[in-house]
């Protein structure tokens, strides 16, 4: 069995078509795709849980109902990953956590059964950071997961397994989540498309809560059609979850490429902070948008520097009431021995939670602390209406709005690891659209030194319509020559 092209052809759609015309069957592409994890994921470390038999059993089920006639899936046999945050049902979900190492939920989140429901084939359960805090995937209590770019260098994080996975073809497609960029920053640094829709544009049933009014369900693909295939798929109401938008999903496979809009750029002395590769490789990006015919001007963000301080404080002190439930009661570890409830308690926590939970429980509490509550917490509110504020502002002059997705291009495993103010630093460029809750696109826009860095383009509430035409347009105007790793590109046979 061989593929006759690079999996950078192999995309939603033409895997589909590939199934539907009976050119290979989804079993075919299911086994393919698990040949290229067991080859090389023991290098990468993608995966926490290869799901090989579901994903053959899923796959045949697909071909079976195409042979029956039946009205074929929006994502018939193509091959998913899942961030290891969503709950699916009777596959040990761990969150990256030791907390919850032997962990199976007894149902599936709705975004996975959504993917499920329209013939996506789920390969497995992808490497994350612990509870989704971090930017390197270091902070997983499994192993960390290298870059296919250069396995010396981190792949981002925290969703760092499925921008791995993606970028080395052992899925099309994966879903992530993105609370302060954890969607965007490993799809820049891993080479590959990656979306965090409006808060409230996709449910958040069985997404485990890292900070709820930060978190999002976000899609890792090799391209902006790829991307919206799947968000048409998981887009849209659901009773299980209050806080889940009732507006109308719009027609993103079909929205197009369009080149005028009017589009603002972060100010100047803030391009400044990017290292000089970032910075040259975002200026050209900028020319070749204005080359397009979009109307560029500079965008009025006042606020910008107080997001960053504002996220880690928001953030921790949602995750501090958020993570109370793991207490070795209901589920998860519980220690083997203890001398009361108490120290049950205490135990558990120590023994399942790794250092950098512990840290962020301890700064949020602190923050939610009464005589603290006004000078952390309630600021921090203030200071993300501010930023809210200003989005809305430049809405008003800007369609949209660029910027760069990280500082500079993947670092060295065990760089930053030391020093979390370092790691905190590579989320300056996108905890902003979190704290406004606004849809916010990565894509490839070129390469410093052999590595990938990505464009971020940001917009209006429900505007993922208007992103996805730009990304387009971008995303052809520039057309990277390699879009993907060389280790994934051997393997074409
Ligand atoms: N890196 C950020 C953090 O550690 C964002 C994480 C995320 O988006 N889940 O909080």
């Amino acid at each position: 069995m061989t593929f006759d092209h690079d999996i950078s052809e192999y995309g939603v759609t033409s895997v589909r078509e590939m199934i539907l015309t009976g050119r290979r069957s989804a079993e075919e592409v299911a086994r393919r795709h698990i040949e290229w994890i067991a080859g090389s994921d023991k290098e990468i470390g993608a995966f926490l849980t290869v799901m090989a038999d579901e994903a053959v059993d899923r796959a045949r089920a697909v071909d079976r109902e195409i042979r029956g006639g039946e009205k074929p899936g929006r994502l018939a046999g193509v091959p998913v990953a899942i961030k290891d945050v969503f709950a699916t049902r009777g596959i040990r979900t761990t969150c990256g956590s030791r907390i919850l190492s032997s962990y199976k939920p007894p149902f599936s989140a709705t975004a996975v059964e959504r993917i499920m429901a329209e013939g996506g084939v789920v390969m497995g359960k992808t490497n994350m950071d612990e509870f989704a805090m971090g930017s390197s995937t270091e902070n997983s209590a499994f192993f960390p997961t290298r870059n296919p770019w250069d396995l010396e260098r981190v792949p981002g994080g925290s969703s760092g397994g499925s921008a791995a996975a993606v970028a080395a073809g052992y899925a099309v497609a994966a879903l992530g989540s993105d609370t302060g960029g954890s969607v965007r920053q490993p799809a820049a640094l891993c080479g590959v498309v990656g979306m965090k829709p409006t808060y409230g544009r996709v449910s958040r049933y069985g997404l485990i809560a890292f900070a709820s009014s930060l978190d999002h369900v976000g899609i890792l693909a090799r391209t902006v059609d790829d991307c919206a295939a799947v968000l048409e798929v998981i887009a849209g109401e659901d009773p299980n979850d209050s806080t889940c938008a009732r507006e109308p999903v719009g027609a993103y496979t079909e929205s197009g490429a369009r080149r005028d809009f009017r589009v603002g750029v972060l100010p100047e002395k803030l391009i400044d902070q990017l290292e000089p590769g970032a910075r040259s490789v975002f200026l050209s990006n900028v020319d070749a948008l204005r080359q397009m015919g979009a109307t560029i001007g500079e965008s009025t963000l006042p606020h910008w520097d107080y997001s960053l301080p504002a996220y880690y404080i928001l953030a921790t002190s949602e995750a501090s009431s958020n993570l109370a439930r793991y207490d070795g009661v209901k589920y998860g570890h519980r220690s083997s021995s203890y001398e009361n409830l108490r120290d049950m308690y205490c135990r558990s926590r120590t023994e399942g939670f790794g250092a950098e939970v512990k840290r962020r429980i301890i700064l949020g509490t602190h923050s939610l602390s009464s005589g603290y509550y006004d000078a952390y917490y309630q600021r921090a509110c203030r200071i993300r209406t501010l930023v809210m504020r200003d989005f809305a502002e430049n809405f008003g002059r800007f369609d949209l709005l660029v910027m760069p997705t990280t500082p500079g291009p993947a670092f060295r495993l065990g760089d930053r690891v030391e020093d979390p103010v370092q790691m905190y630093l590579s989320d300056v460029f996108t905890v902003a659209a979190n704290l406004a809750g606004v849809p916010a696109i990565s894509i490839p826009s070129g390469f410093v030194d052999g590595l990938p860095v990505g464009l971020q383009v940001v917009g209006p509430h429900f505007s993922e319509e208007k992103i996805f035409q730009l990304a387009r347009a971008f995303e052809r105007a520039v057309s990277l020559p390699v879009r993907i790793p060389p280790m994934a590109a051997a393997r074409r046979n």
